[in-house]
């Protein structure tokens, strides 16, 4: 089942559970508007090339709609779809006034030298500047883009439009960015793990952890689970898997990491096979790269207590009833890796504000969000009888459904 069917799927279960009028049910789930759009550029040796680029807004009721922008190979229309109806629920979730977007372009950023990036980043902006806006559709970073994408995007827009920093989130702190955002995916993501490990009368310090993937939401995760005494004893990125039952040196290995742009080779711990890191003995498993790498292939194997889904969709239909079976608690993307667009949220705020916060502020109100969020779905899932993705689900297509249907959705 591919993540559009999945997410559809889980929509559908929780409108059940509020029992939603079935006019509402498809209006929810029907974007607002999907864009698809040609970017052509010179390369640097003067050929052209062409790329799709998307841009889907989900829904609008709560606030303009927000979601990062991804540069990968696998981007595709079904993907995009998913992924930003996921933020219209994240956003309701983590109860910041925004409705849902996700944009992307097909392409490998890593093939792609900085100013064949700048040029496709200025001529997808060009094709979508019309469409979104400060109080519309607020982009941001997502897989393969980072803050320097979203200043080149702050500074084509502001040619059609005026300088308009809050038009972006996660840019640089130069032009308006917020202190924290950088690290904020994973902050959120050990907060979220910091409530759920709370309510089972455990916390981080002496458990085991497995990290999938380490680029930005993975190494300040793993860096913050290390702070705090936990042992990351497996993590695993593009280049290959380490693992040390001991617990890795995290400082060291970013360290490593920053030298050489590979976890190999690093000599605080051995190398194993990357598909193993899933199925490593841990206490907590966090992926934080792709979608569907939990799938009916592995998900019985799995020996983590905890999977907390840093990633968007990483656990597949079949592998959350397998895991569910197997009694694995699975905090959800939806929830868990909403310290992102939280801190976006903040970052929009002092945009508009014309004043900034200092780091300290931005941590705490982040954490005072994540761990609300965490009792709001604990509730859903008292009253409802469900796990925490449904309760999670509930918690967010209730909000999105109040909201429309105050705006009004009939007439
Ligand atoms: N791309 C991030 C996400 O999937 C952040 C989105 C945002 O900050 O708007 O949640």
């Amino acid at each position: 089942m591919n993540a559009l069917a999945a997410t559809n799927r889980n929509f559908r279960q929780a409108a059940r559970i509020l029992g939603l009028d079935s006019k509402l049910e498809m209006s929810l789930l029907i974007p607002f508007r999907e864009v698809k759009v040609e970017c052509t550029i010179p390369k640097d040796d003067g050929t052209l090339v062409s790329y799709i680029g998307f841009r889907v807004q989900h829904d609008n009721a709560r606030g303009p709609m927000k979601g990062g922008i991804r540069y990968h190979p696998e981007v595709d229309p079904d993907e995009v779809n998913a992924l930003a109806q996921l933020m219209t629920w994240k956003t309701a979730v983590a109860d910041i006034p925004y409705g849902g977007a996700k944009g992307g372009i097909g392409c490998n950023p890593k093939d792609l030298s900085r100013s064949e990036l700048e040029r496709l980043t200025r001529v997808f902006t060009q094709k979508i500047h019309d469409l979104i806006g400060v109080h519309t559709d607020v982009p941001a970073p997502d897989m393969g883009t980072n803050a320097q994408t979203m200043a080149w995007i702050l500074d084509e827009y502001s040619k059609f439009h005026g300088h308009s920093p809050a038009i972006v989130t996660g840019k640089p702190i130069d032009l308006g960015g917020s202190l924290g955002r950088e690290a904020a995916t994973g902050r959120g993501v050990v907060y979220a793990t910091e409530a759920l490990l709370a309510e089972h009368g455990k916390s981080i310090q002496g458990l085991t952890f497995a990290i999938q993937g380490f680029g930005n939401v993975g190494s300040w995760a793993a860096k913050l689970i290390h702070e705090r005494g936990g042992k990351v004893v497996a993590v695993s990125d593009i280049t290959g898997a380490l693992k040390n039952s001991n617990g890795i040196d995290i400082p060291s290995l970013l360290m490593h990491k920053e030298a050489t742009g590979s976890l190999m080779n690093f000599n605080g711990g051995d190398a194993m096979d990357s598909t193993e890191l899933l199925v490593h003995e841990c206490d907590v498993l966090i992926p934080c790269a792709l979608g569907g790498v939990l799938n009916k292939d592995n998900a019985a194997d799995v020996r983590a207590e905890f999977i907390i889904e840093a990633a968007n969709h990483p656990t597949d239909p079949d592998a959350d009833e397998i895991l569910s079976k197997k009694g694995v608690v699975i905090l959800p993307d939806i929830y868990a890796n909403a310290g992102g667009v939280t801190v976006s949220y903040f970052e929009w705020v002092q945009n508009i504000q014309g004043f900034m916060w200092d780091e300290e502020k931005v941590n705490r109100e982040l954490n005072r969000y994540m761990t609300k969020a965490f009792h709001k779905i604990k509730n859903r899932c008292q009253t409802h009888n469900c796990n925490l993705r449904m309760g999670a689900f509930v918690l967010g297509v209730n909000r999105v459904a109040r909201a429309t249907t105050l705006r009004g959705w009939e007439a």
